[in-house]
């Protein structure tokens, strides 16, 4: 799989030179000058009593009724008028509920359609942090898909419904996505505005395929990536926390490419899947007509939805402390000498694993944004590349920027090809926080 990656990104960056010599001259510069998040916090507003009272709200009647109402749709292929049906149903059930909702219509060449956004906004100073909780509402053209994903959508309904009494620190936006059986299209379109916009997302929690389960079986899993770990755990944290009201098992495992999350990852942001074991059954009947209202397990889902629930209130009000953000450069980009950028067609190459990558020629300067509370001191900043190879440090003041010269890369060995570089930020009381991104160097 990796000599394959590479070979598309040869492919691609052999296109990139090939635009270069046209001569485009792209200003480079970025908009740094917005202020951000300064790391003051409200107090938590939330207790731990008040998440127990969240928790019990979950029942199987709303549940089952948001299922009744998906599964009437029927199948819902992206682009379809039962598709646009749903999407209205999920966008006046948030209204009702009294959010803040919008359409967010995304198009590909061949494909088009539309994200339903809800939004809880929070407490804290502008630009929010914001935590995003996700799953899909289009379906495979013959199936229903009761559990693919109408788990994920009475999950998401049933969260909202009882978050919007509550008020949390970070604002917290709920989203049904189209476009997934395709290829994850409306979530790949979100995360690069996203990303294109500097959204400060901390971290996206997918949630698709909950509702089923064999046996006895109380597992879900949650995939993440390396840098994504810390939200396992922090799953892990909320499920022994909760423990006497959550009667699930959390399962991490490494992720896999073809659901929402992956969408998030390659545009550089924090995310997770959530979604049951053995899903791949043939009693699960995923993409086809029998993903339907008898082969979801109500009380399963109702225990996952659960724990989702406390997960996204205990996110929704964690401190942070410390954060870094690579601003520059930017995902799915071209850059050559530090003089020119040019927006790559951002396309979604779901299956060439190459989505939001960004190219490389010669040197390059990277910028960040660093939030710090305000008790806390900045000791060094340093990058690693793929993990291991540690190339550089220094104690920095704002603006944080590191220049990176095509001789310094020459110097260390760090040649063409696809290299993680990473960017760490740690303080004299020893908090460490971390942002990388991945980065194809050309020739
Ligand atoms: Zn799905």
């Amino acid at each position: 799989m990796k000599n394959k990656l590479i070979r598309d990104a040869v492919v691609v960056s052999i296109a990139c030179s090939m635009i270069l010599t046209l001569s485009f001259h792209i200003n480079s510069s970025v908009n740094n000058n917005e202020s951000y998040a300064s790391g003051t916090q409200t107090s938590v507003v939330v207790n731990e009593s008040e998440i127990i009272e969240m928790i019990s709200k979950v029942n199987k009647t709303d549940i089952t009724r948001y299922l009744e109402d998906f599964v009437a749709f029927g199948p819902k292929r992206t682009g379809s008028a039962a598709c646009d049906e749903c999407a209205t149903y999920i966008f006046n059930t948030f209204k009702q509920m009294g959010f803040h909702v919008e359409y967010h219509n995304w198009s590909f060449p061949l494909i088009k359609g539309k994200n339903v956004i809800a939004t809880h906004y929070g407490l804290n100073a502008a630009p929010d942090p914001i935590l995003i909780i996700c799953s899909h509402y289009d379906t495979f053209c013959s199936s229903p898909g009761a559990n693919d994903d109408g788990s994920g959508i009475a999950a998401l309904l049933t969260i909202a419904d009882i978050m919007r009494e509550y008020q949390f620190n970070h604002t917290i936006r709920f989203i049904a996505f189209s476009g997934h059986e395709q290829g994850t299209y409306g979530s790949f379109a979100y995360a690069k505005q996203a990303a294109a916009l500097q959204e400060n997302i901390l971290a996206v929690l997918s949630v698709d395929m909950i509702g089923n389960t064999t046996g006895f079986c109380k597992k879900i899993q949650i995939h993440k990536a390396e840098r994504t770990e810390w939200i396992s755990h922090f799953t892990l944290d909320v499920a022994e926390k909760y423990n006497d009201y959550l009667p699930v098992v959390v399962e991490p495992i490494a992720a896999i490419a073809g659901a929402d999350e992956k969408s998030f990852l390659d545009c550089g942001y924090d995310a997770v899947l959530f979604h049951q074991p053995h899903s791949w059954l043939p009693e699960f009947h995923d993409h086809e007509p029998g993903d339907n209202l008898t082969t979801v397990n109500v009380d399963f889902l109702v225990n996952v939805t659960k724990l989702i629930l406390a997960l996204t209130v205990e996110l929704g009000n964690k401190p942070i402390d410390l954060q870094i953000r690579i601003i520059e450069p930017s995902e799915g980009y071209f850059y050559s000498y530090h003089n020119f950028k040019l927006k790559l067609p951002g396309e979604n190459f779901y299956d060439k694993k190459i989505r939001g990558m960004t190219y490389i020629q010669g040197g390059f300067t990277v910028k960040f944004n660093i939030s710090i509370t305000e008790d806390d001191t900045i000791d060094v900043v340093y990058c690693i590349i793929d993990g291991d190879n540690r190339f550089n440090r220094c104690t920095m003041e704002s603006p944080y920027e590191i220049n990176i010269t095509k001789y310094f890369l020459h110097k260390k060995s760090i040649r063409t090809g696809l290299h993680t570089f990473r960017f760490l930020v740690t303080t004299y009381s020893g908090k460490t926080a971390y942002d990388e991104m991945d980065i194809f160097l050309l020739p």
